[in-house]
């Protein structure tokens, strides 16, 4: 018999909030039912595998780049095709060229803080500090396609890192919170290197983000049933779909027209392995 309730405790983070936004079951299926995905062994379930690794060891040389690792040394990695043009676009990136020059950089940080019985979680790419000035959020995407700005602003990672950092983020600030309006939010593409899409932050924003956050967490620690999403295209790239008969086939990355599709697929298949919570240092407050 499988209990439905949270175990007291339980790290939230933007990706299992994103599963119970997009899905109620594979938020059920994947964190508290913890199954793991059956092995489907099509060609874009591999091929879309291929590329998670291939940004996963991207966003390695990046974060080891911006440590102070010389390019040369990093090149060698970068042997597919995918990689090489990802490196390539990222060491001429215009708008990347005052990164290292900044101050104080924090890379794969870990910001956590309680959250009722419960605590919420972000791991950044990349927080950009100009003291008193600005803090920017880098997260590197190695999404295929561009999504729509509309689309990125409304997603629950855009929303819970930057409620986070101001919440969590005192640390790196002196033991100050960061005023919102000092903190953006920047997604660098990496097959579109000059099409940063940017989020501003404000203290409403952050009051909106912050109260829906915590009210998106009571309300699953609450609940006892959860439904299978009624939307069924997003089970067509979701990895449960012969738990809940919604097809045994993958759906081909190709064949998505549509630029959000492509991105979800990414990110729903991706979710749940991002994180080793018992590895990982962090920042608590
Ligand atoms: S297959 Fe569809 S209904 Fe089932 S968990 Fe995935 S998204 Fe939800």
């Amino acid at each position: 018999m499988v209990s439905l309730s949270l175990p007291s405790g339980f790290t939230f983070s933007q990706s299992s909030l994103q599963d119970y936004s997009d899905c109620p079951r594979r938020f059920q299926l994947r964190y508290m039912e913890q199954l793991r995905w059956p092995a489907v062994e099509t060609e874009p379930v591999l091929e879309n595998e291929r590329r998670q690794r291939e940004g996963q060891l991207f966003h390695l040389m990046v974060q080891q780049h911006l440590i102070g690792l010389p390019s040369e040394k990093l090149t060698s990695l970068a042997k597919s095709p995918d990689l090489s043009r990802w490196w390539e676009n990222y060491l001429n990136a215009r708008e990347l060229k005052d990164l290292k020059d900044l101050r104080s950089i924090h890379t794969e940080l870990i910001l956590t803080t309680p959250v009722g019985t419960f605590r919420l979680l972000a791991k950044y790419d990349l927080i950009a500090i100009k003291p008193g000035d600005r803090t920017f959020i880098y997260d590197w995407k190695t999404y295929r396609k561009r999504p729509r700005d509309e689309w990125t602003a409304a997603r629950m990672q855009t929303r819970v890192y930057r409620a986070l950092l101001v919440q969590a983020g005192a640390a790196l600030n002196g033991g100050i919170s960061f005023p919102p309006e000092q903190i953006e939010m920047i997604y660098w593409y990496a097959d579109y290197p000059s099409e940063l899409a940017r989020f501003p932050y404000n203290t409403n924003q952050y009051k909106r983000d912050w109260d829906a956050l915590n009210g998106l967490i009571s309300e699953i620690s609450n609940h006892r049933h959860f439904p299978l999403t009624e939307e069924e295209k997003k089970c067509a790239y979701c990895p449960y779909r012969s738990y809940c008969n919604r097809g045994g086939k993958a759906g081909a990355l190709d064949d998505m027209a549509d630029e959000e599709d492509q991105a979800l697929a990414h990110e729903t298949a991706l979710t749940g392995s991002e994180f080793n919570f018992e590895q990982i240092a962090e920042i608590e407050f």
